[in-house]
């Protein structure tokens, strides 16, 4: 190889959320060379795009942020348990500052085709402006939930008012005093929507598609000297997350709900009712989202909470999920959430009973009735997973597309490395523990494995890296093995690939890896001690 064709950058990232960032820190310690590329003005990923009124952490803040760096830790008080989105910002700023990332970074810039070029052994990387770039390896941090989705809804264009996808909400501070605001959407995003707008919109109207099962956040300050005690106590907070299914500081009960009285079990549902955070999802008895009558037992609990929540049992009705027990989709944490609909300003419209004809110049045409307003929210989420890598133009080994190999679910090794695809490192990616994860505990395990990765392929003098098919057959097989306990995967979310919003996606996959953080680490620790089994090295 000449010094001509060798490529410009010894790794090119795309993407400058918690992944890219760490991932940026970790590269330049190994002393290569790094471009990031990110579609925004500033970093932070989903801190940045996500500035929706009520947008802030279902996971402990002192749980979330990055473990890697005791001065960082020293440095960084967190004000709620559940930090609000502007808060989570500007941390990611700090850091980026701290650690001098900028200077790596290319802001604005959309990446919209990645080549590879076996004769250089590199990936060649086209901006949506035009430009070219050349990396030896070339590392994805686009995110799990980045590709936003709009509904399929004639007529949007010709709305008059303001709209608005939450995670592309304006920079400049929104009013919805005295407006009659629409949300469409009732995910996790949309609950935390609509319990901010529901407190001064003169009159607030959600559209749902698809009831969610809420429970309470319960979040609350921290006051300095709390943060002193969680300071004092971060090596035992991380411990407790690395041991931990899903990396959360909610540890599943080892009990069987059957193990106990009907009347005890009664009781430990309301204690973890009681509790912040995903305790009462992560923390409860071991078989709950295994075994139907467990779920079943634990559904009526919240339906019996959500009725006595909720005055008109009719609007109740509507808010409680039928297709789906409790804790099988991703659960929203709520602050008062079922107490909005007992508000005289707020109408809940049930919109597969009225399905949304069309979007009109002045609101909504919805079962024949037009509904006016000064402003339409759209909290539809996200094409999650493989939505951020369908939006690239992938192509491998012989111009094979990533898009087609994945046209059926995705294919991967370890969730980190595709089979046809050398050299591309997937942080976050399909099939990867960090999918089920309290996100940060798993992007720093990802980002370390790729880093020594890196680190002793250039000890070594290798050049490529690819996972072998029979690698990749068992590890996708393994995947869906560990899925097939849950009950989740029986149920249509984003977690099985259904999105009625994107075309082509109503047919059940598997995007997550449900074996657990501290096993999937386990393994990934043995395939390294292994010279990285599984992978052909060259
Ligand atoms: C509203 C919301 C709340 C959440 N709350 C929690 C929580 O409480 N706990 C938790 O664990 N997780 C939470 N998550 C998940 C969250 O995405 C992760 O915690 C974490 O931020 C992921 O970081 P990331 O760097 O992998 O991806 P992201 O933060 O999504 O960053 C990806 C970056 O890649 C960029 N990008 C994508 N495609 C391209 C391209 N083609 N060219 C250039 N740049 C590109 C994007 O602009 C983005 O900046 C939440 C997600 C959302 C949306």
């Amino acid at each position: 190889m000449t010094q001509e064709n060798s490529p410009v950058y010894d790794a090119i990232i795309i993407g400058a959320g918690m992944s890219g960032l760490f991932q940026l820190h970790r590269l330049r310690e190994l002393g290569m060379k790094v471009r990031v590329f990110e579609a925004g003005t500033g970093v932070g990923g989903t801190w940045y795009w996500n500035r929706y009124p009520g947008a802030r952490f279902d996971s402990e803040s002192y749980s979330y942020g990055y473990s890697f760096s005791k001065e960082l830790l020293a440095e960084w008080d967190w004000t709620e348990h559940f930090s609000p989105q502007p808060e989570t910002l500007r941390y990611l700023n700090k850091v980026a500052d701290k650690f001098d990332l900028r200077r790596d970074i290319q802001f604005r810039s959309k990446v919209g085709a990645a080549h590879w070029r076996e004769e250089t052994r590199s990936w060649q990387v086209t901006l949506e402006d035009g430009s070219v770039h050349t990396a030896r390896f070339l590392i994805t941090a686009i995110g799990p939930l980045s590709a936003f989705t709009m509904p399929r809804i004639d007529g949007i264009e010709s709305f008059e008012g303001q709209s608005c996808h939450t995670a592309r909400w304006p920079h400049e501070p929104v009013s919805f005093e005295g407006k009659r605001v629409a949300v469409i959407g009732t995910g996790a995003t949309g609950v935390q929507t609509i319990q901010e707008v529901a407190k001064t919109a003169r009159k607030l109207t959600v559209f749902q598609r698809t009831p969610n099962w809420c429970t309470p956040l319960r979040n609350s300050r921290i006051e300095p000297e709390t943060m002193a005690d969680i300071r004092s106590r971060y090596d035992q907070i991380f411990a407790q997350c690395r041991e931990n299914w899903g990396c959360f500081v909610h540890t599943a009960d080892p009990r069987h709900s059957t193990d106990v009285t009907p009347e005890e079990r009664e009781a430990f549902f309301e204690k973890l009712y009681a509790m912040p955070g995903f305790a009462f999802w992560q923390g409860n008895f071991r078989d709950v989202l295994m075994d139907q009558a467990a779920n079943d037992a634990l559904t009526a609990f919240v339906i019996k909470k959500i009725r006595a929540r909720v005055k008109d049992q009719k609007i109740a009705d509507k808010l409680i999920p039928t297709n789906h027990g409790y804790g099988t989709r991703r659960v929203p944490l709520e602050s008062g959430y079922f107490e909005v609909y007992n508000q005289p300003n707020v109408k809940l419209v049930d919109i597969r009973e009225t399905p949304i004809e069309r979007v009109t110049e002045t609101g909504l045409r919805v079962g024949g009735q037009d509904y006016e307003f000064d402003m339409i929210i759209y909290a539809t989420g996200f094409d999650a997973i493989t939505g951020a890598f369908d939006r690239i133009d992938f192509q491998g080994r012989d111009g094979a597309k990533l898009r087609e190999k994945w046209a059926d679910g995705p294919h991967t090794y370890l969730g980190l490395n595709v089979e046809g695809f050398p050299n591309m490192l997937t942080l976050v990616g399909p099939h990867n523990a960090a999918t089920f994860c309290n996100l940060p505990r798993c992007i720093e395990q990802n980002v370390e494995f790729v880093s020594d990765l890196l680190g002793y392929m250039r000890d070594k003098g290798l050049t490529r890296i690819e996972a072998t098919p029979e690698a990749e057959t068992a590890w996708t097989a393994h995947v869906y093995d560990t899925g097939s306990r849950l009950l989740l995967t029986k149920v249509d979310s984003w977690m099985t690939g259904v999105n009625k919003n994107v075309p082509g996606r109503l047919k059940r996959t598997f995007m997550a890896y449900a074996g657990g953080a501290p096993k999937y680490r386990q393994k990934c620790e043995e395939i390294a001690a292994n010279g990285y089994e599984g992978f052909a090295l060259r």
